[in-house]
């Protein structure tokens, strides 16, 4: 398979092509084209380094209205760090996307910035659930009209003990949206989540 045969515009191709990317690895096979096509929830047991922030990170950067402000997608990760390189990966795949805005949201940074930041109109925010419950809580986000949410390394955010931030995330935003969750691990609690939070997702191991 080529990205071309994925179903990836132009501008996202462009990007790949210039980062060097030759063909698309063993997750990105398996969801490209299904997060593509279908409006549907999803379970992918993944580990890192696999290419799975490109997994749904092409899939999320297609289907967003880059016409609008609104934030439509959210990715929950469990480090600081983690959240920089998943929104800079993201601003890199989307360095052709005209009027793209991806705001990284996370704990131990100027919380009135990051304000600022989304303020500006982000399609995108990535960030650690702590810093994201707390900018919920003082309404210096709107989640409420999110059409994508993806849990990234949920096992990892599970026990870092942020089930209940996540809970309390999701629920503020909108029942139709479409959730895409990340694992390396399958453990009870992950499974529990994804029961809980998701519909006949499709699954997808690697
Ligand atoms: P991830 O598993 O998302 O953390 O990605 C691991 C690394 O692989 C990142 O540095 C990506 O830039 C790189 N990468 C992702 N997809 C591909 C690909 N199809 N070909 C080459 N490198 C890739």
């Amino acid at each position: 398979n080529t990205f071309q045969d994925l179903g990836l515009n132009p501008d996202l191709l462009q990007a790949i092509t210039d980062m060097g990317f030759e063909t698309p690895s063993d997750i990105q096979n398996k969801a490209i084209p299904v997060l593509l096509e279908q409006d549907t929830d999803l379970v992918a047991l993944a580990q890192t380094g696999t290419g799975k922030t490109a997994a749904f990170g092409f899939p999320m950067l297609q289907k967003i209205h880059l016409e609008s402000r609104t934030t439509q997608g959210l990715i929950l990760s469990p480090t600081r760090e983690l959240c920089l390189q998943i929104s800079n990966e993201l601003k890199a795949y989307g360095k052709y996307c005209k009027g793209l805005n991806v705001v990284a949201i996370y704990g131990g940074a100027s919380i009135t910035d990051q304000a600022r930041d989304v303020k500006r109109g982000a399609q995108i925010i990535v960030a650690t659930p702590g810093r994201m419950k707390d900018m919920i809580k003082r309404r210096l986000v709107d989640i409420s009209k999110i059409e994508y949410a993806v849990l990234d390394e949920a096992d990892e955010m599970l026990n870092m003990g942020f089930k209940e931030d996540i809970t309390d995330i999701l629920a503020h935003t909108p029942e139709e949206k479409n959730t895409w969750l990340f694992s390396a691990t399958m453990p009870k609690e992950v499974a529990n989540i994804a029961k809980h939070f998701m519909v006949s997702p499709v699954e997808i191991t690697v």
